[in-house]
């Protein structure tokens, strides 16, 4: 038998434990072209959120329940694909699942050495995100300043980190002091703010500008919320805004502040370049960012962190933690 977590019912806000369901079924057999994995590790990242809810959106919601999508790592226990022996370990979207048997034209073949969850976080698509949004929009200069909130995430700890390769000045945000000490003395970012000690945009923004004596030529924006409001005033002319998540609205559209006339008119007279992007357009480049990115995590050039939740009926609370800034790094769970 296999174990899965369900999507029990539509969250309205935050997710609770009762929108999750743990249930088994018969481990599947695979059909023409299917490899059956052995899911070891999947990993949990925001935009679950979005695949709760039946909203318009960029991809299809998970049907009420269907298995939570996920993208995972596992062995390979049979395979109808040539392609795959008994043995393999692969990346593949297997689901919040103990097993997964999928069509192997979908799955990735991982190389020797490599430890499986990288595959997951900073050698997969949140690494490749903020390595896609900050070349191929921010378009860093040296000596500019970068911004990037959720600075110890997957997303922001290479936005960080490649920034400061390049010679620019990086401002990590994250939540607590604990995440601003470890954005700082383990990303090498140049200086971080604690968005939980700002009761609002306005105390943020005087905070933040401190940081920024030469104002913020890259905004790679990650949250939306009270940091966009504190954020968008301090730009310099011709800023660029990658703009990757709004995690601060996932459970909760309620805008800000900042109303949409004065963030146009930001946007008008500092001649922002804002540029909304889904990474999963541009998996063609996922060769050239493991070309860059993977001798540099070899080396340790590139520090990452993991947050690993033990066991498949962890995932719920790992996941409504993830949305409040519990997690500290890649949040994966591990089955094996
Ligand atoms: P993280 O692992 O960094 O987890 C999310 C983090 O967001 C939390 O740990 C928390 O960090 C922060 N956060 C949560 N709520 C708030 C809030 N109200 N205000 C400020 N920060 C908050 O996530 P990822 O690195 O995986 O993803 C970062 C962003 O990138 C997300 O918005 C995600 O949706 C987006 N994304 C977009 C992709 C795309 O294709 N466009 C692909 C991948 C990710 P802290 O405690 O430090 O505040």
């Amino acid at each position: 038998m296999m174990q899965m977590i369900t999507l029990a019912s539509r969250p309205d806000g935050a997710p609770q434990p009762e929108n999750f369901k743990l249930e088994s079924a018969e481990v599947p057999t695979p059909g023409a072209g299917e490899v059956l994995i052995k899911v070891h590790t999947f990993s949990l990242d925001p935009y679950m959120r979005g695949r709760m809810s039946d909203a318009k959106s960029y991809a299809a919601p998970v049907p009420i329940g269907g298995t939570m999508e996920a993208g995972g790592v596992g062995e390979v226990l049979s395979s109808k694909d040539p392609g795959f022996q008994p043995g393999d370990m692969v990346l593949g979207m297997t689901g919040w699942a103990t097993h997964a048997s999928l069509p192997g034209n979908t799955l990735r073949k991982l190389p020797d050495g490599l430890r499986p969850s990288l595959a997951l976080g900073v050698l997969g698509m949140p690494g490749f995100t903020g390595w896609h949004g900050l070349n191929a929009i921010g378009q860093p200069k040296p000596g500019e300043t970068l911004v990037v909130a959720a600075a110890t995430g997957p997303v922001g700890s290479m936005v960080g980190q490649l920034a400061k390769a390049a010679g620019l000045r990086a401002v990590g945000i994250a939540g607590g002091p604990d995440k601003c000490k470890l954005a700082q003395e383990k990303f090498g970012f140049d200086a971080c703010l604690d968005h939980r000690d700002f009761a609002d945009p306005a105390s943020m923004r005087t905070a933040l500008a401190a940081k920024v004596p030469d104002g913020i030529d890259i905004y790679f924006e990650n949250v939306g919320g009270k940091v966009l409001e504190a954020v968008v005033p301090l730009m310099n002319p011709h800023g660029r805004i990658p703009l990757c998540g709004t995690i601060a609205w996932y459970n909760d559209a309620t805008p800000g502040a900042l109303t949409l006339p004065q963030l146009w008119r930001s946007t008008l007279v500092k001649f922002l370049h804002i540029q909304g992007f889904i990474i999963t357009n541009h998996w063609h480049q996922l060769p050239e960012f493991l070309k860059a990115v993977a001798p540099k995590i070899a080396s340790g050039e590139i520090a990452y962190l993991e947050d690993v939740a033990q066991g498949l009926e962890a995932a719920p609370a790992a996941f409504m933690g993830l949305l409040e800034g519990r997690n500290t790094g890649k949040q994966v769970v591990q089955i094996v």
